[in-house]
């Protein structure tokens, strides 16, 4: 499995050279190309991504509006993020159940639910291929079933919407918005997963001196016994 980040940007305002683009990763596998995920930003230029299907995560403009003018290949959503994009003009549609592993083009995803909307439900996807097996949630609280979707995980792909800062807010019951990198790389320790990448860059990072955030993200992840880095747009990764 080979992996590249196509985008590596949250829901922000600022563009910088490595993060300009919303977040999206395209597996790889022998021939097939998958995109998880197409935000705004990739609105009439996924023909240079060539991807043979894309997967959704949600239905936030981060996440699904580059298909609001249809789609050039098969897309797999959940029940929840169809509904909410019913008017979209994607003709090959299909549905992903959460739990359940869907094959697309030879790689493997299986859903797993975390919270994050109330409005947009989200989920993130255990990946496998081969020996390779990747978890991807760029936009999470938290994982459900934490222990099942990281299990025998070799990279945590997470969400840099905050690094230590705590971005959620309670609406009723549910919790919406974002867990710090922080507390997703004791998940990492927990779970014995021992790489995790983040993605999903917010303000922090893409703003900021970004080699001192490294340099403070390192020395976290070192207590936890997690080697970590900061995706950018273009990186490519080899499982
Ligand atoms: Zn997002
Ligand atoms: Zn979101």
């Amino acid at each position: 499995m080979k992996l590249t980040f196509l985008g590596t940007r949250g829901e922000i305002e600022a563009q910088t050279r490595r993060h300009r683009m919303h977040t999206s990763l395209l597996v790889l596998h022998r021939a097939a190309r998958v995109m998880i995920d197409c935000g705004l930003d990739w609105l009439g230029k996924l023909k240079r991504v060539d991807p043979n299907a894309i997967v959704l995560t949600h239905a936030h403009p981060d996440h699904a509006w580059g298909l609001k003018r249809g789609a050039p290949c098969p897309v797999y959503a959940p029940q929840k993020t169809w509904q909410e994009l019913q008017l979209y003009p994607i003709k090959d549609r299909h549905l992903i159940e959460e739990r359940t592993g869907t094959k697309i083009c030879g790689i493997t995803f299986e859903a797993f639910p975390v919270e994050h909307s109330i409005r947009s439900p989200a989920v993130g996807y255990r990946v496998s291929a081969g020996r390779a097996r990747i978890f991807y949630a760029p936009d999470l609280i938290f994982i459900d079933d934490r222990s099942a979707a990281l299990k025998g995980v070799q990279i945590y792909i997470g969400d840099g919407a905050t690094i230590t800062r705590t971005f959620i807010r309670r609406r009723g019951k549910a919790l919406i918005g974002h867990s710090p990198v922080r507390t997703q790389l004791t998940w990492c320790q927990k779970e014995g997963v021992h790489r995790a990448i983040i993605t999903h860059c917010g303000s922090e990072i893409v703003t900021g001196d970004e080699r001192k955030i490294f340099a403070s993200l390192c020395a976290i992840a070192a207590e936890h016994g997690v080697d970590v880095r900061i995706a950018y747009d273009g990186m490519t990764v080899a499982l």
